[in-house]
């Protein structure tokens, strides 16, 4: 076998795992996964800025200044439903460049009280993007507090927003062996000199069966995120019996099915899932069924999932759109209508984009499901 530092065609992330699959035989998909995004040394989302023209992909906030806006004025309107605490957490899942927040704020400040009222908690765990956030953020009329994991946000009434961040929570994949009718985990094997998915010879119960899903034929592959159940369970826990209002926006399936999903991005393309290991962003959809299900059993009541594009639009997005555009040249006018349709248009992000509300102790449901949005 050749010495690891002679393999120049693999990542310092690649040499790891294969050495670690030399010695243990092959890994879970799940912790090949998990070490491409968070390897202390070597992870994606520990070494770099991956968002914007310069990295890999690019996020709503980071197409229109609209989008965090919005999401500001829903916070807003939340906390008037609350009641107007006098000390609410404003946290955030994820906050990559802080440009929703800075967004988001700004635009809150037309709600009287509002600001005065939140203390900012962004759950970050990239130290590169915190320093982003810290810079983005630098003179918001709110205290800042940044933490590693949400479990640390202190306790009391809380709007917690969360865009892009659960499509980062690494995936298990089950395989079914239709002739022994049981399922097998997928696993990473290094064989001739690369990676490739293998199945492991052991039998597994993935987490949801048949009954969720119909029956499965041979072949048929069962994607589970087991990051989510904990991750709720500590924000419940965390909550206590405070109001508590969240908004998951992210790209996924309302209901379960089979296949996957994983993916690959590298540059503003899709990759190979096996392409520069550490270096590649890795995502898969969001089960917007298990979340809803998952806080619906924490007692939690559940708004959505609704089309990203027909919230925004119940919203007000034309509305804000038209006050910009007035004020724009034509060119910039240009920019700002392509911009707003690559969030609304279902051809483009408008539909696989997803919307998902759940709150507890609030009489009224969040904006915009309430009464005079029908069909909400
Ligand atoms: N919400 C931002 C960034 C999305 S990218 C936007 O819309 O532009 C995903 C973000 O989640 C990044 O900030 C990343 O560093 C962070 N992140 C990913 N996994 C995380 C985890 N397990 N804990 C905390 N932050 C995480």
């Amino acid at each position: 076998m050749p010495s690891d530092a002679s393999d120049s065609s693999l990542t310092p992330l690649a040499l790891k795992l294969r050495r670690d699959i030399a010695e243990r035989g092959p890994i879970p998909l799940h912790d090949y996964m998990e070490a491409c995004l968070y390897n202390l040394q070597h992870g994606y989302y520990r070494t770099r800025d991956p968002l914007g023209r310069g990295g890999d992909f690019i996020t709503a906030p980071e197409i229109s200044q609209v989008f965090g806006e919005l999401v500001g004025l829903w916070a807003a309107q939340v906390w008037m439903q609350m009641g107007q605490p006098q000390s609410v957490r404003l946290v955030e899942l994820g906050p990559g460049r802080g440009t929703l927040m800075a967004d988001a704020l700004r635009a809150a400040r037309v709600m009287p009280g509002f600001l005065q009222s939140i203390a900012v908690h962004l759950v970050e765990s990239s130290e590169v993007l915190r320093e982003a956030q810290k810079a983005t953020l630098a003179g918001v009329p709110a205290p800042i507090h940044w933490h590693g994991d949400i479990g640390e946000v202190p306790r009391g009434p809380a709007i917690v927003i969360a865009n892009e961040f659960f499509d980062c929570l690494p995936v298990r994949q089950f395989v079914f062996d239709g002739a022994a009718e049981v399922w097998r985990e997928r696993v990473v094997a290094f064989e001739d000199g690369a990676f490739h998915l293998a199945t492991s010879s052991d039998v597994a119960q993935p987490p949801l069966t048949a009954a969720s899903y119909g029956e499965p034929r041979d072949g048929d592959i069962s994607e589970h995120c087991p990051g989510v159940g904990p991750l709720l369970a500590k924000f419940v826990a965390r909550a206590g019996d405070a109001p508590l209002a969240a908004l998951i926006i992210d790209y996924g399936y309302a209901k379960p099915a089979f296949g996957e999903t994983l993916q690959a991005v590298r540059r503003h393309r899709f990759a190979e899932l096996f392409d520069a290991p550490g270096e590649t962003d890795l995502t898969a959809h969001v089960d917007f069924s298990l979340l809803a299900r998952l806080a619906e059993n924490a007692g939690f009541a559940v708004f959505g999932p609704m089309a990203m594009g027909e919230w925004l639009l119940r919203l007000g997005v034309e509305a804000r759109a038209n006050q910009l555009l007035a004020s724009a040249s034509a060119e910039e006018a240009r920019a700002i209508a392509q911009s707003i349709a690559r969030l609304v248009d279902p051809a483009q992000m408008g539909a696989l984009f997803k919307i998902l509300s759940w709150t507890r102790g609030i009489s009224e449901p969040p904006p915009p499901f309430g009464e005079h949005f029908k069909g909400g």
